[in-house]
């Protein structure tokens, strides 16, 4: 119910100006979003930068069924990079990009469509000396995107995949993904899934989470653990003791805005700490569309406003 209250206002046109309107949610939206355009973002990198953060950037948007917008989120993508190149962060910025943003989920060429785009985000990475990682959207999808994954890789092998803790299957894919060379970005996951796929309980997640991190981090690849969660953040540090390779080998990965304390605490600790931040036009439909998913979204952001 609360779901649908959700997508219902989010819907509405006269909903959508009064929420866009009032200061709380501008002062919310700032937190979470690092602004609306390629300038923003790559302002808000040299800022993570002179604190010792990495960054990888997400130009907002999904679910795309129009070539054009596709065609669109790529260029934009392609720009950031650019600009990030001029700027001198491309040793510590990356993208992260969205298959459905790209036009998988266009009728018949879907997938071809956003293979094609994604190269072209690949190849201006590799130009500007940089990698992209591609996230994980619902299950319905997780084949079709780790297939994209894997053609990329052939030639951008440093590409990365996220695998979400959640879904039954990901110990299997996290087996497969552990090789040298191959970066895993370990999530819990975003979306509400049905129980034939998907743990459900908080405490099955959690330990699906340390299964998965424990065959990424014992493999020879490059794990990425992207979680606020202290119990999976000190499972982490602990196995990364045991890696060879020190720091250099793994990297811990937070949303921009949530636990920023954590962030700075881990990165003055020497592990690497590279932070999620989405940017762009499209906030109210990110924003609204997380809240849709998995209502405890909701509380996800609550917390982040009133703690460290
Ligand atoms: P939660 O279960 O949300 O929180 C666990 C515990 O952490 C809480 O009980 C609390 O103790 C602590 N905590 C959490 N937030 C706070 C806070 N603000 N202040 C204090 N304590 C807090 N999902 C996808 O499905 N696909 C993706 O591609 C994807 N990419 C991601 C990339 C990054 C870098 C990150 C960080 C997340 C990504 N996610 C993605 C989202 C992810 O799947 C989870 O939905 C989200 O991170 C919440 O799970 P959590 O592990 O942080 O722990």
């Amino acid at each position: 119910m609360l779901r649908q209250a959700i997508l219902k206002t989010a819907a509405s046109h006269r909903a959508r100006r009064a929420i866009e309107a009032t200061p709380l949610t501008r002062s919310v939206v700032d937190r979470f979003v690092a602004g609306e355009d390629v300038p923003a973002a790559v302002r808000a990198s040299g800022r993570l930068q002179t604190s010792g953060c990495l960054a990888t950037l997400d130009y907002l948007g999904e679910d795309t069924t129009d070539r054009a917008r596709a065609d669109h989120v790529t260029r934009q993508y392609v720009a950031l990079l650019d600009a990030l190149a001029v700027a001198g962060l491309t040793g510590t910025a990356e993208v992260s990009i969205k298959l459905s943003a790209l036009g998988q989920a266009l009728p018949r060429e879907g997938e071809a469509v956003a293979l094609e785009n994604a190269l072209r985000i690949c190849a201006a990475a590799a130009r500007a000396g940089t990698t992209v990682t591609v996230d994980m959207e619902d299950h319905t999808t997780t084949d079709s995107t780790l297939g994209i994954v894997a053609q990329l890789r052939r030639e951008f092998p440093q590409t990365g995949a996220v695998i979400q803790a959640y879904l039954h299957r990901s110990e299997a894919d996290c087996r497969e993904l552990a090789t040298a060379g191959s970066r895993v970005r370990l999530c819990k996951g975003a979306y509400r899934e049905p129980a034939s796929v998907a743990y459900q309980s908080r405490a099955e997640v959690t330990a699906a989470y340390l299964r998965c991190a424990e065959i990424l981090m014992g493999g020879p690849g490059y794990p990425m653990l992207a979680t606020h969660d202290p119990e999976i953040i000190e499972a982490g540090t602990r196995l990364a003791a045991g890696r060879a390779g020190g720091h250099a080998g793994y990297e811990f990965q937070m949303l921009y805005g949530i636990r920023p304390g954590e962030q700075a605490r881990l990165a003055e600790a020497g592990h690497q700490v590279r932070v999620y931040v989405p940017f762009g036009e499209e906030w109210y439909g990110y924003l609204m569309r997380r809240l849709a998913e998995r209502p405890a979204n909701l509380l996800f952001f609550l917390r982040a406003l009133t703690s460290r």
